[in-house]
């Protein structure tokens, strides 16, 4: 099964996209993981990527389309995967779809996990992260059992420089502007699936589950 996760940043895409991995048995894969990664790693792309992330900008497409193709050969994606953050632009969901093709493939579900603007802020400014592995958490909606430590590997937490409220706004901007048009792009292929994001996060995945089958 091959899955897309839309929906604007702090929709609780990931969180989603993270269950379904586990459910169905298929890679989970966030282009912004292995790019904060990469980060992390000073590497050549992180350094590129870096960027533009801390503008609250997508990383330009050619970096992003050439990564994922990269993802795409390693063993664990031969069953299927679930994209986290890709595409996000038209240019990146027609790659996609060229790569696909090529091997007689195609997306089987495109979800939408929609969240009013309004709901994604007060969310975003709740987010922590860890500095060592990358676990996300929120203050109010998902805390650690000791605060600011990180349950899975103790290490300290911290608000993201692109969850800040400033950066988060621009995030949102981008994400109208040119991830919006991947919701008609798959709705005109019939793949789209559209959840009430604002629910509790199981109520959210039951719908999924609904939709993607036992
Ligand atoms: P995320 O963790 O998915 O919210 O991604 C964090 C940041 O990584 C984004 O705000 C972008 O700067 C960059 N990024 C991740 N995926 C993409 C993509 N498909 N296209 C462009 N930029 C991306």
């Amino acid at each position: 099964m091959k899955i897309i996760m839309l929906g604007a940043p702090g929709a609780g895409k990931g969180t989603q996209a993270k269950k379904i991995a586990s459910k169905y048995n298929i890679p989970h894969i966030s282009t912004g993981d292995i790019f904060r990664a990469n980060i992390k790693n000073n590497t050549e792309l992180g350094r590129k990527a870096k960027v533009y992330m801390d503008k609250g900008e997508y990383v330009p497409d050619e970096l992003v389309v050439a990564l994922i193709m990269d993802r795409f050969k390693e063993a664990d994606c031969k069953n299927g995967y679930v994209l986290d953050g890709f595409p996000r632009t038209i240019p990146q969901a027609e790659a996609l779809d060229k790569a696909l093709l090529e091997n007689g493939e195609q997306i089987d579900f495109a979800i939408d996990v929609l969240v009013p603007d309004e709901h994604i802020i007060k969310r975003m400014s709740g987010r922590r992260a860890c500095v060592g592995c990358g676990a996300t958490y929120h203050i109010q909606y998902n805390p650690t059992k000791t605060e600011g430590v990180c349950d899975v590997c103790g290490e300290s937490l911290i608000l993201r420089d692109d969850d800040k409220p400033e950066i988060v706004q621009n995030r949102l901007t981008v994400y109208h502007e040119k991830t919006q048009p991947l919701i008609d792009y798959y709705t005109s292929k019939e793949i789209l699936v559209e959840v009430d994001g604002t629910k509790d996060m199981e109520e959210v995945f039951s719908n999924i589950v609904n939709v993607l089958g036992k």
